[in-house]
Order: structure tokens, then C-alpha cells, then sequence
């Protein structure tokens, strides 16, 4: 249920919270000031004193947001968005960057320099594959906890000399639950000790069934370290995800979710969004989580600056006047007034759930006491 506390309440109508206590008192009810009323009884409180009330629904506000569908004729198809997973020194890292200087896109010489918590790579076949670069598990489920579905196919690494272990068995699970298809890279197969035969057997066990072994779950053997079959994986992923069919409208306000986001000391709030419908430019006025901006520059993964960036690439944004948090979705609005709509609602909201978090503590704090 809708709930404000007594404070909060009281600040909105610029009212004392003495007298809303007081009003609630003669109707037989004592509170404190950080104690939380219900909508109703806040709402007649406040036409009590004199005040209009206007009940904002989170469906009125929200409305519109990352829930409207495209028609179909607007849909284009769009570069895979893939998670490197799995246990802890199997090897992500070293292939994260080990793909990134595969990299084909920039042709030019020296390829990526920028870290920005993602990056897109070309393909021997030709598409692109976008690659989120943040650790791994964490981001992923924060992500999917705020609802935020960026991933469209994880790579689950497994080390050969070491084969499945607890974080494989995470990942595999985290994949299932996000029904997100596995591509499962077998890695460091340069080494003497390395079993890939055992690997794919120790996977059975977790319903992960090769290809190989008739399965349908992609494999490739590989290593990041000497890069063999780096190749080999950027096409198996391009393959994947010609099955799947990827699309999205490039064509109309943007919306995506932030990787990654950090206060920079010169440039103010820097958030890596992934762009997953529409198209972002500089000037836009955007919103994330109890954040919003006008665009100022967009930086590609290349460190370029850009004049738009469309469904599944990853750019820098500038602009925000606050720092988002990762895992925020963010999108673009008509105009400024709509954009504090929506993050007045939600820093109110956030403020309200902390408050009635910090009451519903203390009440029981003296509920021990007493
Ligand atoms: P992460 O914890 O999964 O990110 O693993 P890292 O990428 O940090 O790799 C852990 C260790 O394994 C490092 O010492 C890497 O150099 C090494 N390593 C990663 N890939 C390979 C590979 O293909 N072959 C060999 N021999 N070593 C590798
Ligand atoms: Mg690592």
C-alpha cells in the first residue's frame, strides 16, 4: 500500500508535523514524527488543512516507460549483447581482452584504448557482437534484480585443467533462470594438463549438454592466451544469434540501462549505458533511476565522441546531473518538466521506503527494549 511519513508529509504541504500528530491524535492514534501513515489518512489530513491533493499512481507517472511496443515495421535487428561468466580465474578477463584486440571494427591501428564497461567487436561473418566488460555475476544479477534484461547470450568460460566449479555451476544457473542461451567456451586448452573431454562430461551433471555430445548448446576450445579459435567464438555467438532473431526500433526516444556509472572528477556523472531501443543523441533530456540530465556528449567505445548511438551499442554518456547507479534503465523524455516528473516521484518514493524502513526498525528496536 501507499504509505508518506508524518515528516514527509508535513514538508510537502510546508505544514508542522506537530499538528498533523496532533490532528491524529484526536482521532485516538499517537505517531512520531518519523512514523509512516497510510495514502488515506494522509490524504484527509491534508484536505483537512486546506490542501488540494493530487495522488500520483506510480502507473501515472511511469506510464509510457520501457513498456510501450514497437510496430513491427520499425524493428531492425541488432548486434548480440553478451556476458562473459564463470568461475573465478577460468579465464574472463584474459578473453574479454584477448576479443577486444581481435577487434575489427576500428581497423586502425591500436584498436580500443577506452575502458567503458562494454564494447563492440566485428565478427569474421561480419555482424557485430557487443560485449558487457563489468565483473561478471554481480552486475548480472543487479541487473536482473532491477529487472533490467541486457544480456542476450552468455559465454560461460571454463578453464580445461580445472573444469566445472562452483562459480560454472552460478553461472549455469544464473543463464537458466534469465533463460538466456549458453555458448560454452572451453579455455587455456594450451596447457599440458588440459582435460576438454572431461569438461564437457562434468557439464552433463548440470543439464548443459554439448553439442559435441548431441546436445544443443554451443562449444567452442580455445585460448585466450594464445587466442585460438578467439575467432571461432565471435562466430559461433554471430550464429547464436541469427537464431534468436534480435531486434529493436532504432527509430524513436532512446532507452537502455547503465553498466556502469562513476563521478568523474572533470567530466561530473559518467554512466555507460547499453542502448537497447531507439537512438540517443547529444541534447537529449534523459532520466535514470532519481537521475536526469540533458545529454552533452556521447562517447562511443573508441573514445570518439558521437552523434548517436543506436540499439545494442554501448556509449559514455555526459550530462547527468546526478550519478546513476548501475542497473538504473535509462530513458529519454519529451522534455525537462516530464524528465523532474518522474524523478521528483521516484527520489520521493525512495525517500518514503527508507524512511518507513528506518521507522519499521526502530519500532522494533523498542519493541526489544520494552
Ligand atoms: P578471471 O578471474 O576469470 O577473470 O581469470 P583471468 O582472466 O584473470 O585469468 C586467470 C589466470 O589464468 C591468469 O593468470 C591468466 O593469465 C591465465 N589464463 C587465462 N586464460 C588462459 C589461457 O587460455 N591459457 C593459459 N595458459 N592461461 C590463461
Ligand atoms: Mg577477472
Amino acid at each position: 500500500p501507499e504509505t508518506i511519513t508524518i515528516a514527509d508529509l508535513a514538508n510537502r504541504m510546508s505544514e508542522r508535523a506537530v499538528d498533523i500528530i496532533r490532528m491524529l491524535m484526536k482521532q485516538g492514534a499517537m505517531h512520531k514524527i518519523t512514523d509512516v501513515i497510510d495514502a488515506d489518512t494522509a490524504q484527509l489530513i491534508a484536505e483537512e488543512l486546506g490542501h488540494t491533493v493530487r495522488r500520483v499512481a506510480e502507473s501515472d507517472v511511469e506510464e509510457g516507460l520501457f513498456d510501450s511496443p514497437d510496430p513491427e515495421e520499425m524493428l531492425e535487428s541488432r548486434a548480440p549483447v553478451v556476458t562473459i561468466m564463470g568461475h573465478v580465474d577460468h579465464g574472463k578477463t584474459s578473453l574479454l581482452d584477448a576479443l577486444r584486440k581481435t577487434n575489427v571494427v576500428s581497423g586502425e591501428a591500436g584498436g580500443i584504448t577506452q575502458h567503458i564497461g562494454a564494447y563492440q567487436v566485428q565478427t569474421p561473418l561480419g555482424g557485430l557482437v557487443t560485449f558487457i566488460d563489468t565483473p561478471g555475476h554481480a552486475a548480472f544479477t543487479a541487473m536482473r534484480a532491477r529487472g533490467a534484461k541486457v544480456t542476450d547470450i552468455v559465454v560461460l568460460v571454463v578453464a580445461a585443467n580445472d573444469s566445472v566449479m562452483p562459480q560454472t555451476v552460478e553461472a549455469i544457473n544464473h543463464a537458466k533462470a534469465a533463460k538466456v542461451p549458453l555458448i560454452v567456451a572451453i579455455n587455456k586448452i594450451d596447457l599440458p594438463d588440459a582435460r576438454p573431454e572431461k569438461v564437457k562430461t562434468d557439464l552433463l551433471q548440470y543439464e548443459v549438454q554439448l553439442e559435441s555430445l548431441g546436445g544443443d548448446v554451443l562449444e567452442v576450445e580455445l585460448s585466450a592466451k594464445t587466442g585460438q579459435n578467439l575467432d571461432k567464438l565471435l562466430e559461433l555467438i554471430q550464429l547464436q544469434a541469427e537464431v534468436l532473431e534480435l531486434k529493436a526500433n532504432p527509430f524513436r526516444l532512446a532507452e537502455g540501462t547503465v553498466i556502469e556509472a562513476k563521478l568523474d572528477r572533470g567530466r561530473g556523472p559518467v554512466a555507460t549505458v547499453l542502448i537497447q531501443r531507439g537512438t540517443m543523441h547529444p541534447g537529449d533530456i534523459i532520466v535514470a533511476g532519481a537521475e536526469w540530465g540533458r545529454v552533452r556528449a556521447l562517447i562511443n567505445d573508441k573514445g570518439e565522441s558521437t552523434d548517436g548511438a543506436g540499439p545494442s551499442v554501448p556509449v559514455e554518456v555526459l550530462g547527468f546531473n546526478g550519478t546513476p547507479e548501475a542497473g538504473d534503465r535509462v530513458a529519454v523524455v519529451e522534455n525537462e518538466a516530464r524528465a523532474r516528473e518522474i524523478t521528483d516521484y521516484r527520489s520521493n518514493l525512495k525517500r518514503e521506503k527508507a524512511a518507513a524502513r528506518l521507522g519499521a526498525g526502530r519500532s522494533s528496536l523498542a519493541d526489544m527494549m520494552s
